[in-house]
């Protein structure tokens, strides 16, 4: 194949927007063609051989930079990079710490340093960790997923008869599945690495036979792999190190069910990395439904990857809450309209009237009501006849006015969802919302999943939340394994 990757594939008009139902759930574009996802397993019923994931010892020149000078060269290289323990940037090939034969290639290849989305991600990558890469086309997120995985395959034993591929990358298209799969087999060549592509479209005999006699690297669509594996002509056992490419674009594709039926069939304790030119909120809910305490690098100017939400999270006692909400009420009406969650009926009902007390107008919704007497309510919150509404879960559900600036958890969610859900209720239609969570000492269980929310989006994680998280047994397993490359946030 042709060394000329782009040519022809920025496809502007594919990346749409996505559509929400009235519950604020993403509404599935109309799919191109059925391939029923893959049956669940259960990966406790198979013995899985131990693997490593961390090859990164970061380069004199780096690990001696200061943190001033680490902020700085994030700057220069317009990455915006978000995680816990977070390995430095770099600014050449030579602080991979590759071996001769790749480094060899990569300067036949005329290139002269590593791009931005590179020099950060390729020492992420190889360090072992989840990563969510934001970038734009162009920008070489292809060699950044390419050169550590080659890195993460050669550490493996050699694949056996029978054996799957170590290294899956799945791509929205055809044609971009051919270019990683020309990167990858350019690159993979030096080790004897065989690389197979399998695309919807092209012969499935022909794939098949291809993977008969191994492939450590397969490149290909959802459906296509999904289908090979259903006739057994490769199975996922194998892989470790995982990869979806153009999320965003497969996701708009309809291939969202596929996607993560594959997934969920790769052993949990893989490698993923997930890249996209944007990071809506369907990508985002992937990302934090398959990625484990990942590194967020977004490099350049990109609008998008902004969610429309800032949540701002506040631990503090049980007994400040409402006065911290008597404090910043009059600010907040003054934007919009505020939604305040409460967890319990009768605790919705006690707030709301405290706050008559104090003289504010108040609407109060819960699912103890008829449906008329909801609807009356709804109609004026929407008219804004009255701007603060104190609401349970069940009753705010598929609320959605344009207005609502602020919507404040006055108890934690139930869950990471209905979080979501709650938050969801502002930032619409375009305008910018702000969701203020109300964390009290006792929630420390819940605290991880809040880091990890605010993480996931890329936003700063408030030293308090992570203190309290971190109080959890739970968490603080979960953080910290493995990567031994020195923290930074800038
Ligand atoms: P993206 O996936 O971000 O859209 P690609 O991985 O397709 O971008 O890379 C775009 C082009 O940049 C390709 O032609 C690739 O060969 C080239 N490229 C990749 N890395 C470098 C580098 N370090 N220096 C110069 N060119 C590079
Ligand atoms: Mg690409």
């Amino acid at each position: 194949m042709e060394e000329n990757p782009t040519a022809g594939l920025i496809d502007e008009t594919s990346d749409i927007e996505i559509d929400y139902d009235e519950d604020g759930n993403p509404i599935a574009p109309p799919k191109k063609k059925e391939i029923d996802p893959l049956p669940p397993i259960d990966h406790s019923l198979i013995k899985y051989q131990s693997f490593e994931k961390n090859f990164y010892t970061p380069h004199n020149e780096i690990s001696s930079l200061t943190v001033d000078k680490v902020i700085q060269l994030r700057k220069t290289l317009g990455l915006r990079v978000n995680g816990a323990d977070l390995p430095y940037p770099v600014t050449s090939f030579a602080h991979f710490n590759f071996d001769d034969a790749l480094m060899k290639i990569i300067r036949k290849s005329d290139y002269v340093q590593p791009t931005p989305i590179q020099s950060q991600a390729v020492p992420a990558a190889l360090a072992g960790r989840d990563i969510i890469g934001i970038a734009k086309t162009g920008s070489g997120k292809t060699l950044a997923f390419v050169w550590p995985m080659l890195v993460h395959i050669m550490d493996q034993p050699e694949l056996k008869e029978g054996d799957g591929p170590v290294g899956l990358i799945l791509a929205p298209t055809r044609e971009l599945s051919q270019q990683i799969y020309a990167e990858a087999k350019k690159f993979g060549k030096i080790y004897n690495l065989r690389v197979v592509c399998c695309y919807g479209g092209g012969s499935k005999w022909e794939q098949s036979k291809a993977l008969e006699g191994g492939a450590e690297i397969i490149v290909g669509t959802p459906g296509r792999v999904i289908d090979l594996v259903k006739m057994s002509a490769t199975n996922l056992t194998r892989v470790t190190f995982l990869v979806l490419d153009e999320a965003d674009r497969m996701f708009n594709m309809g291939f969202e069910p596929q996607v993560r039926s594959i997934c969920d069939h790769v052993r949990p304790d893989r490698q993923t990395l997930l890249f996209s030119a944007t990071f809506k909120k369907k990508v985002e809910k992937l990302a934090r439904d398959i990625l484990t305490d990942p590194i967020r690098i977004v490099q350049g100017d990109i609008g998008e990857a902004n969610t429309d939400v800032t949540q701002i999270m506040l631990v503090m006692p049980q007994s400040d809450k409402c006065q911290w909400l008597l404090d910043n009420l009059v600010q907040f009406t003054s934007t919009g309209s505020i939604l305040v969650f409460v967890t319990k009926k009768l605790d919705a009902e006690q707030l709301a009237s405290t706050l008559t007390v104090k003289e504010y107008e108040v609407l109060l919704l819960h699912g103890d009501m008829d449906q008329a007497e909801r609807n009356k309510v709804i109609t004026k919150f929407k008219k804004q006849e009255v701007n603060i509404m104190v609401a349970t879960d069940v009753a705010a559900r598929g609320l959605d006015i344009a207005h609502i600036r602020t919507v404040v958890n006055y108890d934690i969610a139930r869950d990471i969802d209905t979080h979501t859900h709650r938050i969801g209720r502002t930032g619409r239609a375009g305008e910018k919302g702000t969701a203020f969570t109300l964390v009290t000492p006792k929630d420390y269980e819940f605290a991880g999943h809040l880091v990890r929310s605010l993480e996931g989006v890329g936003q700063e994680v408030p030293k308090p939340l992570l203190d309290l998280a971190m109080q959890s047994s739970w968490f603080r397993k979960s953080r910290f394994k493995g990567g031994k490359g020195k923290s930074v946030t800038a």
